[in-house]
């Protein structure tokens, strides 16, 4: 059975090009989505970005192995005609769309609605804003319901703290943790909204992803068979912990499969 990794950047965690893919081949893992990460705001202050040509370098190397996403930040000149310039290159999709701006900001609207026309999904990090924590990006889930309306030939694929903290009901009580811990109690926005809209998908990647669906395990593998549709594996790191969850909850066979591979090739064949 063919495996997807979602979420990956190459160059990143001191890790390059070719330690990437080694990583990925040693794991079985046959096909990855390299994300770019291009921020206005970290450029001013000397934060490191994830340049899209590193990840378009990485798919032209490893063309097997490596598919690249572009990413543009919104507040740049002629965006639209920049996201047509990265798919003449090679660009599958948009992403990792990770910017201190409002998800309904009408500056990410015309990121959308070039990704409409080109039929590129887009994968975006959630946070919300807490006192002292400058991440506040693409905030926030109850805004992203209009936006989803908006473009329902859009596929939108969501991950990071502020995503994954929505898997519980009680969310609005914890608003000062980034990784809320322990029992999930029904009715979480995440769950609903998931189920709501068909142009709506989760990337299960990094620490927030793997919290999501273990904090309460018996919760969790039922979020994985009830939403099975709507969720792909990733991991945004270079270990098998989340590879090892999800193996451990001894999932029904058609369900291990639309995660790990069957979901992302509905989006990118
Ligand atoms: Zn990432």
């Amino acid at each position: 059975m063919a495996k997807t990794d979602i979420h990956c950047h190459v160059n990143w965690l001191d890790m390059d090009i070719d330690a990437w893919a080694k990583h990925f081949t040693d794991l079985g893992i046959d096909r990855v989505f390299a994300l770019g990460w291009e921020e206005w705001d970290r450029r001013w202050t000397g934060e490191y970005e994830l340049p899209t040509e590193d990840q378009i370098e990485a798919s032209q190397r490893y063309p097997d192995l490596f598919i690249p996403w572009c990413s543009v930040d919104p507040r740049e000149k002629d965006v639209p005609g920049k996201i047509r310039e990265y798919v003449k290159r090679g660009c599958k999709g948009f992403g990792e769309c990770k910017i201190r701006l409002m998800v309904d900001n009408p500056d990410l609207k015309v990121v959308y609605r070039t990704c409409d026309e080109l039929g590129l999904p887009i994968l975006f990090h959630m946070d919300i804003w807490m006192p002292g924590v400058p991440h506040w990006y693409m905030m926030d889930l109850e805004r992203l319901g209009p936006v989803l309306e908006e473009f329902p030939s859009v596929q939108f694929i969501g991950h990071g703290p502020g995503w994954w903290r929505e898997m519980s009901g009680d969310a609005d009580d914890h608003m000062t943790t980034a990784y809320p811990e322990g029992p999930i109690t029904p009715g979480g926005r995440l769950p609903e909204m998931l189920a709501k809209h068909d142009n709506l998908h989760a990337d299960l990647s990094a620490g927030s992803g793997l919290r999501g669906i273990t904090r309460d395990p018996e919760f969790g593998r039922q979020f994985l068979i009830d939403l099975s549709d709507k969720l792909m594996y990733g991991t945004d790191f270079h270990d098998r912990a989340l590879l090892d969850a999800i193996e451990g909850y001894n999932l029904p066979e058609d369900v291990y499969e639309k995660i790990m591979d069957g979901n992302s090739r509905k989006l990118i064949p």
